[in-house]
């Protein structure tokens, strides 16, 4: 019988470990307090726990850290790590130094099924989702860990693809018996599959960022297959039913395609669609990827977009490509090994 994983259980979990181990209930927040805190890859490292309930734990149990089997490194001073998840199945992280924080980029599934037409993960198909061990495995193994100020789930996949794992894993970061994060450090992206969308915000604190990208629902289902499913407005609609006054921020990513989405027309209606909700507009830079004809921006398109939302006091800002070197900027993920 192959070891089962500890990294990835909630405190919940790990009191059911102990309990059928026949070990006393607070080893369990010892175990957490080892594998988030102590960021140990080993049960042997438990110290505090008896000689006994380590073996015990060790005869079904392993932590389940796993190494990057690569890293590339960009001249800006971007990271970007591969991890082997199963035998070639990859997925990717990307940690970005700026100089008042440092942001790591994290994955939540192999692949992606949304299939947005402008995305090199969406281009790569699925292949799995990621358990919520091996997305706080990305967290963990991150070289400048301690630096690190925000988490954005904002790599390969559709986080609310894969709902269950990824709220286990917010809950284990944002806990007070996991790593202890605030969640406003920690921000989802989606575009917006709203029975996870409404899981995601009741059950969490943490910011929310919804991949909108095109103002119309006709010229959105055209490029982004999930707005059939999961239309422009409801997703608005539902967003507009929380706070968003408070510490608890949204945004709305939309990246700009030359002469697509990109007129004065269209921030016209960007800026009608989220009007009254307390937000910020992240523009983002196109990064071409190979067999898709589309373009970015010109930069002065861009700048006149933030003037026109600005005129509808929406804060805007364009979003500084990153690492773009290593293939680790927006949408350009693809995990090769
Ligand atoms: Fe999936 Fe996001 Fe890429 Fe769309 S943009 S295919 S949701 S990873």
């Amino acid at each position: 019988m192959s070891s089962k994983a500890l990294l990835g259980m909630t405190l919940a979990e790990l009191q059911e470990v102990v309990t059928n181990l026949g070990l006393p209930k607070f080893t369990a927040s010892q175990i957490a307090g080892w594998l988030y805190q102590k960021r140990v890859t080993s049960i042997d490292e438990m110290t505090n726990i008896s000689l006994k309930g380590r073996e015990a734990l060790s005869k079904e149990y392993v932590v389940g850290r796993s190494k990057p089997v690569k890293e590339s490194r960009s001249k800006d001073g971007t990271v970007k790590y591969l991890f082997e998840i199963e035998e070639n199945k990859f997925v990717e992280s990307v940690y970005i130094p700026e100089e008042d924080r440092a942001t790591l980029c994290i994955s939540s599934q192999i692949g992606c099924q949304m299939g947005c037409e402008f995305c090199a993960t969406g281009k790569q198909g699925f292949k799995g989702n990621l358990t919520s061990g091996q997305i706080l495995n990305q967290i963990l193994e991150t070289e400048r860990f301690d630096t690190l100020t925000n988490i954005v789930y904002m790599g390969m996949g559709e986080p609310l693809n894969n709902t269950d794992e990824v709220l286990k894993s917010i809950e284990i970061v944002t806990g007070n018996y996991g790593m202890a994060w605030s969640p406003k450090r920690v921000t989802l992206s989606t575009v917006g599959i709203l029975p996870g969308l409404k899981r995601f915000l009741d059950e969490s604190k943490c910011n929310l960022a919804i991949s909108l990208h095109f103002p119309y629902s006709e010229m959105r289902a055209a490029y982004m297959p999930a707005e059939k499913a999961y239309p422009l407005n409801e997703v608005i609609t539902l967003v507009k039913q929380y706070d968003w006054s408070g510490q608890r921020r949204i945004s709305f990513e939309y990246t700009m395609f030359n002469g697509v989405n990109d007129s004065v027309a269209d921030a016209e209606r960007l800026a009608k669609l989220i009007k009254g909700i307390m937000c910020r507009v992240n523009l983002i830079p196109y990064h071409t990827i190979p067999d898709v004809k589309l373009l970015p921006s010109k930069a002065e398109t861009m700048n006149e977009f933030v003037r026109i939302l600005e005129k509808h006091n929406i804060t805007a800002t364009i979003r500084r490509s990153r690492g773009q070197d290593i293939e680790a900027a927006c949408g350009m993920l693809n995990a090769k090994a």
